[in-house]
Order: structure tokens, then C-alpha cells, then sequence
């Protein structure tokens, strides 16, 4: 299947944005003190289409940090170098039941980190990005996210700095991995990658076409370019559903029925296999740290353009 017709695809974009404009229900995030000053009136949506088709409402260009959705294409990268097997037993792919950066997940599974999408199992996923030294392994972190987006993503020097001057709680988390054996090398130093990987600014536009070039095999359908293998989109897609919405990935499933990663900063990446991905930005958060109207237009997307993994007509 694909797509609905390219206007009706417009149309239904446009209302999505208009129906969950009012809504200002949840709350921007503050733990990292940066975020806190984020303006909680932006609102973007944007689909890209496997042809590099690209529709947009409101703040769908405005830039933010991508945080936690990073763990998804970071994986993907990961994933198609040392493959499905190897990556699947040292990082793990059930959803933890807790929250991100929970320590007892870790403690209740032998120190497992248990899934990417997870804090400690990002951090080990960071850990294991090609590279001889910390600044290459960032250097190859920067250049894979910026081929997912088609376009150079820079870091947000005051984010970054906010967060490294914070994050005692996920360099904690390294020190426990690696005492556990799971991280090797400076726990430290992976630290701070994973905290600049956290930091690249995107637009809500950049993550359509992030999650666009994993619905298309791992060809960004903008610049055509291959960034990842078709396994490598496959097996991340399959992550994404099982732990992609953190705790409330399985009410994200039954409501939306697509693959999806959100991040503390308010963006929302939703993969339609073959057919598109949305990209959508909001800060405001529930209290699981989902965007509250990204979700909300997502769920009418899916719905009213009939993009549901599981929907058998
Ligand atoms: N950089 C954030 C952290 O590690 C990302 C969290 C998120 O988006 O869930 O706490």
C-alpha cells in the first residue's frame, strides 16, 4: 500500500494541526534546566513520503534537540555493522516496564541494559559506534543521524552544556554497565557522546525524514542516498514498537499501531513502513514524557489516513 493521494495527505496534516492546536494539557520538561526555557506554544507537524514528498503545518521547520529519539537511529547504525544477532543479545529488545533512566531495570536483569531505547541500553549502543577514539566515534555518531536527515545537524551547545553539567544519573548509569561488564572503556567518555547525540538540533521536518528513510529500506527518499541496510530498518522498527513510547509503548501501539520513538524535548518520530513517517514537535509532555499533542495528532493521522500496521482493510 501507500500513501493517500498527495492533497488528501495535505488536507488531513493541516487538520491534525488545527484539531490539537487549543490543547495545552502536560508539562515542558525541566530536569535538564535548558529544556525548561523551550516555548511551550510551538507546534509542528510534518509527513515525508517515500517518494520525498513533504507536507507540513505549522512550526515543522522550527529546531529543537532530538534527545531520546537519537536512540533510534543511533541503534539503526549500530545495527547495520555488526548485525541482528550480535546487537540483539548484547543490547537487548523487551520493553523494561520502567522508566527511561531506571537503575533497578538494569539491577533486576544481571546488569542487562535490557533494550535500546532505554537509557543504559543507548548508552551501550553508543558505546558501540565505529570509531577509534571518543571524538571519531561522535564524529560518526554526527554524520549517520545528518544522512538520516539529508542535511549537516549541529549540536546545542547551551543543551549539551545544560545537560553535561546534570547528568550525574546516566553517568551513574555507565559506571554500572560497566561494572557489570556491558560497557568497556571510559564510561565517562561514552557519556558525554550519548549527551551530544542527545543535543543535534532537528526540526520536526528532519525526524519525517529520518523516519521516512527507515520506512523506505534505509534510502532517504530526499537525496536518495543509503544510509542503512533494509534488515537494519526492519529490526529497528521492531524495537521502536516494542519500547519506542518508554512505559506507555503499548498503549501507543493499541492507540496508533505504528512504530515510534518520542524524546523529552517534545518531538515524536511514527514510521509507516513503505509508505512515510511523521515527524511532530510539541514540549509539552505527559507524565511519561510523550508529547501530549504530538501524540494526539499522530493518533488522528494514523487513523484518518489509515496507516495502522495491524488494520487488515
Ligand atoms: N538526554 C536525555 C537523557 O538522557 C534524553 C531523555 C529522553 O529524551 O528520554 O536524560
Amino acid at each position: 500500500g501507500e500513501l493517500p493521494s498527495w492533497e488528501r495527505v495535505d488536507e488531513r496534516v493541516f487538520e491534525a494541526y488545527e484539531r490539537n492546536i487549543a490543547d495545552d494539557r502536560g508539562h515542558v520538561a525541566d530536569y535538564i534546566p535548558e529544556l525548561a526555557a523551550a516555548d511551550p506554544a510551538q507546534f509542528g507537524i510534518c509527513i515525508a513520503d517515500v517518494d520525498g514528498g513533504i507536507h507540513m503545518a505549522g512550526d515543522a521547520e522550527v529546531e529543537f534537540t532530538i534527545q531520546s529519539i537519537s536512540k533510534a537511529f543511533v541503534y539503526a547504525l549500530v545495527c547495520n555493522e555488526f548485525g541482528h544477532a550480535d546487537v540483539g543479545r548484547l543490547v537487548g529488545v523487551n520493553n523494561t516496564g520502567m522508566s527511561f533512566n531506571s537503575v533497578m531495570a538494569i539491577e533486576l536483569n544481571d546488569g542487562h541494559p535490557m533494550n535500546p531505547m532505554v537509557n543504559a541500553g543507548a548508552i551501550a549502543t553508543t558505546a558501540l559506534m565505529p570509531g577509534e577514539t571518543h571524538a571519531e566515534k561522535w564524529e560518526n555518531v554526527r554524520t549517520g543521524l545528518s544522512a538520516f536527515a539529508g542535511r549537516q545537524l549541529a549540536m546545542d551547545g547551551d543543551v549539551y552544556r545544560s545537560e553535561a553539567g546534570t547528568n550525574t544519573r546516566n553517568e551513574a548509569i555507565a559506571k554500572l554497565l560497566k561494572s557489570y561488564g556491558r560497557v568497556t572503556g571510559d564510561s565517562t567518555g561514552i557519556v558525554d557522546i550519548y549527551t551530544r547525540q542527545c543535543s543535534l538540533r532537528v526540526s520536526a521536518k528532519d525526524l519525517a525524514i529520518m523516519g521516512a528513510t527507515l520506512a523506505d529500506g534505509g534510502v532517504n527518499p530526499v537525496t536518495k542516498q543509503r544510509v542503512v541496510s533494509p534488515i537494519v530498518c526492519r529490526d529497528t522498527l521492531a524495537v521502536l514498537a516494542a519500547s519506542g513510547m518508554y512505559e506507555r509503548s503499548g498503549e501507543w501501539m493499541f492507540e496508533i499501531g505504528l512504530p515510534g520513538k518520542s524524546g523529552v524535548s517534545g518531538g515524536i518520530v511514527t514510521v509507516a513502513p513503505g509508505k512515510g513517517a511523521l515527524g511532530t514537535f510539541s514540549p509539552r509532555l505527559d507524565s511519561a514524557g510523550n508529547s501530549v499533542r504530538g501524540q494526539k495528532a499522530t493518533a488522528f493521522l494514523s487513523r484518518s489516513l489509515g496507516l495502522n500496521i495491524f488494520a487488515s482493510d
